[in-house]
């Protein structure tokens, strides 16, 4: 897939700001598909209508995707094996 009509990763920041009290952008993750180990503001965001996709930046498989309804978000997570979060000690 060559398709140049994504943003970067740290545009998602926004949307998932909204479900996690951490800047999730700076969250490191494994895509499920190619085992790449990325921070998610390095992914690629497709955003649409409904919410948004993230890809992988090496693979460019689905890591994530968020839709947004009114009063509700939905995210999918099944395109990473995990997802780390800096925690402060
Ligand atoms: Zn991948």
């Amino acid at each position: 897939m060559t398709d140049l009509n994504y943003l970067d990763g740290n545009a998602a920041a926004g949307m998932l700001s909204e479900l996690f009290a951490v800047d999730v952008t700076t969250a490191r993750g494994r895509c499920a598909h190619c085992g790449d180990i990325a921070v998610v503001a390095r992914a690629r965001m497709y955003p649409n209508d409904h919410g948004m996709v993230l890809r992988c930046s090496s693979c460019e498989d689905v890591l994530a995707k968020v839709v947004e309804t009114p009063g509700r978000l939905c995210l999918d997570l099944r395109g990473m094996a995990w997802l780390e979060f800096a925690i402060e000690e």
